[in-house]
């Protein structure tokens, strides 16, 4: 049945985006770019943001004074501009992590690949902190202002610098070897889905469609549960080795599965 409803779907829709059945609107997940390439625009990024962390110091010690602005005005710009670089380098590098994962085998690297971001953050305001903190010479109410800037820099940039939805490579080989045909996802969603019609995606207006490869290359890097419950009692595929969002399905809440029509 599930192959059957893949079929019809695909050549209903496949090249014009849309079902007609279902009030939804669909699209095809745009190519993934190399990991390569994110990897190399993130540590660029990360580059960027020692930078500015290094003018906010020299800012801060008086060394540097743009003069046109408060010499406060000039701290927070360059802490902004570090905040920056970190949020926009993080996110690349947890794409290339999703495109290009690394193997579990290596515990020290899959665990320094998985954080890099959220040390990067640390290194990118600590210093900074503790240079401001340990200041006696510096104005009072410059250094609690800067001193609070960075920390709470330093908080945002750890929080979404966090990969909370980190994948191995043998993960990421399971899911591509064992789910055939494409699954779906939502635009601000975590998982895929095996079925466009999963319960989890009743107030969903706009799916997007690939792969399982391109699911995760998307960061979607698990399955939804209602879908996998589902999956192993309608195709008896094993998926004990594919990431779930590890949520409880009740079995009632799977539909039965349908008989062949052959
Ligand atoms: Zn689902």
């Amino acid at each position: 049945m599930a192959e059957n409803k893949k079929k019809t779907y695909q050549s209903a829709s496949g090249e014009k985006g849309s079902k007609n059945d279902v009030q939804q609107a669909y699209k095809k997940a745009t190519p993934t770019g190399s990991a390569g390439g994110f990897r190399v625009g993130a540590v660029a990024l990360w580059l960027a943001a020692i930078a500015f962390e290094i003018l906010a110091i020299l800012v801060f010690k008086g060394v540097v004074n743009l003069k046109f602005m408060p010499q406060i005005a000039q701290l927070i710009v360059f802490l902004v501009l570090d905040l920056i670089c970190v949020i926009v380098g993080s996110q690349l590098w947890k794409r290339a992590n999703h495109i290009d994962p690394v193997s579990k085998k290596n515990k020290t690297k899959f665990w320094l690949w998985n954080n890099m971001g959220v040390i990067v953050a640390a290194f990118a305001f600590i210093p900074f902190i503790i240079i401001a903190l340990l200041d006696k010479k510096a104005d009072k109410k410059t250094k609690t202002i800067a001193t609070i800037a960075a920390a709470v820099a330093l908080a945002i940039g750890v929080l979404t610098s966090i990969d909370y939805n980190p994948i191995s490579q043998e993960e990421k080989a399971a899911a591509v070897e064992e789910i055939e045909g494409d699954v779906f996802w939502t635009p601000f969603g975590h998982v895929y889905h095996a079925y466009d019609d999963c319960q989890a995606l009743n107030h969903t207006d706009s799916l997007t469609y690939g792969t399982v490869q391109e699911a995760i290359d998307h960061s979607r890097t698990r399955m939804c549960s209602f879908c996998a419950k589902r999956m192993e009692k309608e195709q008896g595929i094993d998926l004990t080795n594919i990431k779930t969002d590890g949520k409880a399905v009740d079995e009632a809440d799977i539909p039965d599965a349908v008989p062949e029509a052959e």
